[in-house]
């Protein structure tokens, strides 16, 4: 395990997109090399990584290969499967654990997960078959959202359901994966909170944003959010409640519905997360370099919000129009190297400073 900065130190990772990119860049701030394993050639963070492997996620030679390279194991997105964890885990600690990342792999479990340490989200039921999505929704009601339990991501892999959606072959369009159904939340405002827990136990959260979404994908986070000081510290205290609860390393983001009178988790990420990318301009120490000081053994560190910030994600042919941004000189430009251009595709990000 890595304890202090050496230069000697390679941070192995698992994905190879955005944020493991901007994983990579912290990591080299501090010292570190990294090692990128991702499926694809000249993925975005390989392209600033020392080392890379290209190989898929089943290939547990490759993994042990890579495994045996690094001093410690981190991964930028949770759906790894678990032979290349296993594998990984006889040469190396991975961080945030296999818990964690079991845990926020399927929405059922994470959802019990969440209400048997007392807190709150939607209402909810395992969807397994046509009689269970009947009995669901005798329980939950109508309008709710059927969801797959697993690898959804960015609104995908879900539907929603009022009294007069057609029943009938609903959960082909799934191909009969397992499923939860959610009644639908009534909320004033979409907030997401960014946590982070180091080696000795420590936390620390950063300031809760505001996240606004195009298309199912999340297009802007605002912080401050505008909620009372209540539920921003109920929020702090939530996440802190988790990270300790699964023993975790690292940084989480939690996304929640905030109602006119509850704080309700949607869902929690066990990774650097999206609507934390503020936190690289409005912070001295960012999500990113966070996350490396925890699974590197050393301090968090200040992650104050010294600025109000407006991130902007960056979503395919936008790429095309950056100019204004760039010339400016008001708006810090984070691009991730995407060779391919795909509509709603992440492409970059723009953090600007704004004064409330
Ligand atoms: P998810 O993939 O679960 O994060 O859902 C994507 C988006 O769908 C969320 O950011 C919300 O805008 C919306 N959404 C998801 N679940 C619910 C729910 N139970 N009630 C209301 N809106 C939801």
């Amino acid at each position: 395990m890595i304890g202090s900065l050496t230069k000697d130190c390679v941070i192995g990772i698992l994905g190879g997109g955005q944020l493991g990119r901007m994983l990579v860049i912290a990591a080299s701030r501090l010292g570190y090399k990294c090692h990128v394993f991702d499926p694809n050639i000249n993925s975005p963070a390989s392209q600033v990584s020392t080392f890379s492997t290209q190989a898929n996620y089943d290939d547990l030679e490759a993994l042990a290969s890579f495994a045996k390279l690094v001093d410690v194991v981190t991964y930028e997105f949770e759906n790894i499967p678990t032979d290349a964890l296993d594998v990984i885990e006889n040469h190396v600690n991975i961080f945030p654990n296999k818990e964690a990342l079991f845990t926020s792999q399927d929405r059922l479990i994470e959802k019990k997960f969440l209400t048997n340490l007392g807190l709150r989200t939607a209402p909810f039921a395992n969807v397994e078959n046509a009689q269970d999505l009947n009995n669901a929704i005798k329980k939950i009601g109508t309008p709710a959202i059927l969801k797959t339990r697993r690898l959804g991501y960015d609104g995908k892999g879900q539907v929603r359901i009022n009294e007069n959606t057609n029943l009938d072959n609903i959960l082909t369009q799934f191909q009969n994966a397992p499923c939860i159904l959610e009644g639908l939340v009534n909320f004033n405002k979409e907030i997401s909170i960014i946590g982070a827990r180091d080696q000795n136990g420590a936390v620390s959260c950063y300031d809760p944003g505001e996240n606004y979404h195009e298309n199912g994908v999340l297009k802007t986070t605002l912080v401050p959010a505008k909620i009372n000081q209540k539920t921003s510290t109920d929020a702090v205290l939530l996440t802190a409640q988790i990270l300790n609860k699964l023993n975790y390393v690292g940084v989480i983001g939690v996304e929640l519905f905030v109602t006119d009178n509850e704080l309700l988790i949607n869902e929690i990420a066990p990774r650097v997360h999206n609507s934390g990318h503020w936190t690289q301009n409005g912070c001295l120490i960012d999500q990113f370099e966070q996350h490396i000081r925890a699974i590197g053994g050393l301090q968090l560190g200040d992650g104050k919000r010294h600025s109000n910030i407006e991130m902007t994600n960056i979503l395919g042919d936008e790429i095309k129009k950056l100019d204004k941004f760039v010339n400016d000189g008001k708006s810090a430009v984070h691009l991730y190297g995407k060779e391919e251009i795909k509509p709603g595709r992440k492409m970059g990000h723009i953090n600007r400073i704004y004064e409330v």
